[in-house]
């Protein structure tokens, strides 16, 4: 069986390393580009596995990288070159901490729609549902009733990316300008925001981009045949999902299958990632899945 793990941030190193640890114990670390190889039938493979780590948030520099150079795991990041550059918050980060019920009311404002019928749902999910333009509308209404200007920046520099392209473990892959929803946005700004990224990210370290990742990642939900499209125009060799299931060699190189990790101990991470598959149907029994969510969702806005 062959995996490919996604984290995204991180607050604790012993947690880190112990998932490390469980992971070392059964598989083998191997790169982006042997994923390549084996969905090309160039090689085979057998019980390893791909760490891959979303968004540039700083704890990837801090936490996660040095647990990778100890054990010298190769891994790919998904990076924004504008939220790098401009040193700017991706809107989940610029809403922590932000509170539930007064963000829900904004929003609930902000569609015309009465808040009682969205009370009981994530404001994340409900966030989902918007396009980009929106989201940062809401920020700044929120921002306007409740806080005193925006947050310090939550991710890496343009120094540590460097450094981290320059020690070679870690390859850098691209994840959009400003991580919306693409399939809530038009073809154009879609495009700009695929390609955007991918161009910028390009001058930046001055050579080609060859591996994206999709924002939430959920196929059918967060992008389509038109990202695909948009990304094969670009000539990207892969494109991360997160459908939580092991890589299959007839897998599409546009939409590589990935475990999501961000906490629990030591039991709950063995049990994800070694009931494989089923995961999903485990977990629904207990919560109601992202897709189904934000499909209700969809019928109460009306979008
Ligand atoms: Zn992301």
């Amino acid at each position: 069986m062959n995996k490919i793990i996604n984290f995204h941030d991180v607050n604790k190193i012993e947690w880190f390393e112990s998932v490390i640890k469980i992971l070392k114990a059964k598989y083998e670390f191997i790169s982006a580009e042997e994923i390549g190889l084996f969905l090309g039938r160039n090689k085979t493979l057998k019980n390893t596995c791909h760490v891959t780590v979303d968004d540039g948030d700083i704890s990837f520099y801090e936490i996660i990288y040095p647990v990778l150079k100890k054990y010298k795991i190769p891994a790919t990041i998904f990076v924004s070159p504008e939220a790098i550059v401009k040193r700017k918050n991706f809107w989940f980060q610029e809403i922590r901490g932000f509170g539930n019920n007064e963000l829900r009311s904004i929003i609930a404002s902000f569609i015309g729609i009465n808040e009682e019928r969205i009370m009981n749902y994530p404001v994340s999910h409900l966030m989902k549902m918007l396009r980009i333009s929106e989201i940062w509308q809401i920020i700044e209404i929120y921002g306007k009733k409740f806080t005193n200007g925006q947050k310090e920046c939550q991710n890496m520099t343009v120094d540590q990316l460097f450094e981290i392209e320059r020690e070679g473990l870690v390859a850098i892959g691209a994840h959009t300008l400003t991580h919306p929803i693409l399939s809530n946005e038009n073809d154009d700004i879609c495009e700009n925001e695929i390609l955007g990224s991918i161009r910028q990210l390009e001058e930046l370290l001055n050579h080609k981009i060859d591996y994206f990742a999709y924002p939430n990642g959920v196929p059918e939900i967060d992008f389509g045949d038109r990202e695909i499209q948009i990304l094969c125009s670009a000539d990207i060799k892969l494109a991360f999902s997160t459908e939580t299931k092991n890589l299959n060699i007839n897998d599409n190189p546009q939409m590589i299958p990935r475990f999501g990790i961000s906490h629990g101990n030591q039991i709950f991470v063995q049990a994800k990632l070694f009931i494989g598959e089923y995961w999903n149907l485990f977990r629904n029994i207990k919560k109601k899945s992202e897709k189904k969510t934000r499909k209700e969702l969809k019928s109460i806005i009306g979008r």
